[in-house]
């Protein structure tokens, strides 16, 4: 009777063996005989309904007995329908179809509990079910090794935020896709590996029955080497990366939350030794991050208990000796551990956001205490004011509005203020930070490229940026009186910017030879300890009426760039 649907049937003798063939064959439907040899229908029917994997195939019940309470029992034990015997085709045929849809629909509710609809890979819930009896059985089986890897693409929100939404689910697609491939290849048994999308660019991959421990960092490798490279999404080429936290099994372990937390800290720590890289968890790792936390906490604290203050470094004309800028610097006393340094404090306020406040601090605060100079000290009248600006201020679709509004309530005209935004940050993305600096100098505001040459990009991009000042990064210009290379690359990067009408800036100028070099090569300003250490804000009236005591006399003329640069280079 069942032919004609085109189905594939098979046949039990009795319960016993039905139970054994449902369990084999895993089928979509089972049609189940009340009267039977041995158990009868209904205990087979509760059998089924009790084991876990058979509890989803839909019984149809075929009775002979017109009895109430079989018809009862039979769906009180779970069966999805009956039939009664004799049966007409027809029926029997409506029935089993409607068996069959009504399993379809419960297939793809329960495919989507447990996989991500965008990668189709699998979700946490998967993820977790197939790890936490893996745990469970450590303590009995300590030699069974496994793993979990935490991936975490770089950048990808900076990335997503400018492709849009159908692009960056593309491009999620995309990564999903490189994942499986780099896993598959290194781990070609399915029944050893699992990848799941915890969420946004998060992915975690379970690896079983490993031979040892150090297994897990060689697949973990193979992956990073397949998610990093150049991605295509629409018409675009982005250049990806991805960090990798390792972390294997360990009886301590008791949950699978336990372990996806300690994964995710390797992960972390991959991001923070600069990304695009695999990272083994270790205990240290641990302390690591609660003192990054406490960090975190503190910050947050600092900034409604006041804590910060500016200090202001000059930026002196190489020319004249003029200071014609000061670059204001954050300081962080903390209430216990004293002054801690930016570099410390910065990267974590960038990670946690807490930057965008921070930053917006320091603009007002150096605003107002320019105003307040020039307010009360005729001679301070010309000198203007520098101030970072992190990355992630330049988010903000509203920064140039922001910006202006801080400069108008203390009457400051834009051309007195300079943002420095450092290379990486400014040439990351051109399309938004490029339209954002162009709306800030759009308003008369400087632009200043800091920390110019530890970036990746080259001097030919420097074009594409609508800058005004370009601040040669200190390590430059610590080495440019030991080598030649480096005096001749300073040369180089004053002369392209000259052409770019892109004015010079020397960073960290510590040494009187230096400060002769740079001079000699055209460079326009410098900054440094040798010029002066940044300094509290009362020290600067002061400061600004006396001449630089390392400053030499002025350069009568404008330098003639290339004979002057090229008899600066042999010592005199
Ligand atoms: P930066 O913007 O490149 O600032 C210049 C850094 O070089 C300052 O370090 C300054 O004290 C130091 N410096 C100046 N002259 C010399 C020298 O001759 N020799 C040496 N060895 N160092 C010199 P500082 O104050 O520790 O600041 C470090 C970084 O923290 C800054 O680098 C900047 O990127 C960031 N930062 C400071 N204040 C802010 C802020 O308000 N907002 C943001 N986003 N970042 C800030
Ligand atoms: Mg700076
Ligand atoms: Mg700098």
């Amino acid at each position: 009777m069942l032919q004609p649907l085109k189905v594939e049937t098979q046949e039990a003798e009795d319960g016993a063996s039905a139970l054994d063939l449902a369990r084999q064959t895993a089928p979509d439907l089972i049609l189940l005989d009340h009267e039977m040899r041995g158990m009868n229908g209904i205990e087979v029917l509760r059998h089924l309904k009790a084991d876990p994997s058979l509890a989803v195939i839909p019984v149809i019940f075929v009775t002979g007995s017109s009895e109430a309470h079989v018809i009862t029992d039979c769906f009180q034990s779970g069966a999805a329908d009956y039939v009664h015997k004799p049966c007409r085709e027809s029926e029997l045929h409506a029935r089993v179809n409607a068996a069959l849809e009504n399993r379809r629909l419960v297939d793809e509710l329960q495919w989507l509990a447990t996989h991500d609809p965008l990668t189709g890979l699998a979700n946490r819930t998967l993820f977790i079910q197939r790890l936490q009896p893996l745990i469970d059985s450590q303590s009995e089986h300590p030699e069974q090794h496994f793993a979990v890897l935490f991936t975490d693409f770089d950048r990808f929100k900076r990335v997503n935020d400018n492709l849009g939404h159908a692009m960056g689910d593309e491009f999620l697609r995309e990564i999903a896709a490189r994942l499986e491939r780099g896993l598959t290849q290194a781990c070609p048994d399915p029944t050893h590996r699992l990848a799941a999308r915890l969420g946004g660019d998060e992915f975690v991959v379970l690896l079983e029955a490993l031979s040892d421990p150090s297994q897990a960092r060689t697949i973990a490798d193979a992956i990073l080497d397949s998610l990093c490279g150049t991605y295509r999404v629409g018409h675009l080429e982005i250049a990806g990366s991805a960090s990798i936290g390792v972390l294997n099994s360990a009886p301590s372990y008791a949950s699978a939350e336990e372990m996806l937390r300690d994964a995710d800290t390797a992960m972390y720590e991959a991001k923070h030794a600069g990304r695009g890289r695999c990272t083994t968890f270790d205990a240290t790792m641990q302390q690591r991050v609660r003192d990054r936390a406490a960090l975190e906490q503190d910050l947050r604290r600092a900034l409604t208990r006041s804590e910060f203050s500016l200090v202001y470094q000059p930026i002196v004309s190489l020319r004249t000796g003029r200071t014609e800028t000061l670059e204001a610097l954050l300081r962080w006393r903390h209430p216990t551990r004293g002054p801690i340094p930016p570099s410390e404090f910065i990267p974590v306020a960038e990670e946690s956001g807490l930057i965008v406040q921070l930053g917006r601090w320091s603009l007002s605060e150096a605003s107002r205490q320019l105003a307040e100079w020039r307010h009360r000290h005729p001679h301070t009248q010309d000198v203007g004011i520098s101030v970072n600006l992190s990355r992630r201020q330049l988010d903000s679709p509203t920064l140039a509005r922001d910006v202006a509004q801080v400069l108008a309530e203390n009457g400051l005209p834009p051309g007195a203020l300079h943002l420095e935004v450092t290379e990486s940050e400014a040439m990351h993305d051109h399309a938004t930070a490029g339209q954002r600096l162009q709306e800030l100098r759009d308003c008369g505001i400087k632009l200043d490229i800091d920390d110019f040459g530890t970036g990746h990009s080259s001097l030919a991009c420097l074009h594409r940026f609508p800058v005004d000042f370009l601040k040669i990064d200190r390590s430059f210009v610590a080495s440019i009186s030991d080598s030649s290379l480096f005096a001749s690359l300073v040369d180089a990067i004053t002369q392209l910017a000259r052409t770019l009408q892109i004015q010079v800036v020397a960073e960290g100028i510590e040494t009187p030879d230096q400060l002769r070099l740079l001079r000699a090569l055209g460079c326009d300003f410098g900054q440094g300890y040798l010029l002066s250490r940044p300094l509290p804000p009362w020290q600067v009236p002061e400061f600004l009426m006396e001449p630089i005591a390392a400053f030499p006399a002025p350069l009568e003329a404008p330098p003639e760039t290339a004979s002057l640069a090229n008899s600066a280079l042999t010592p005199a």
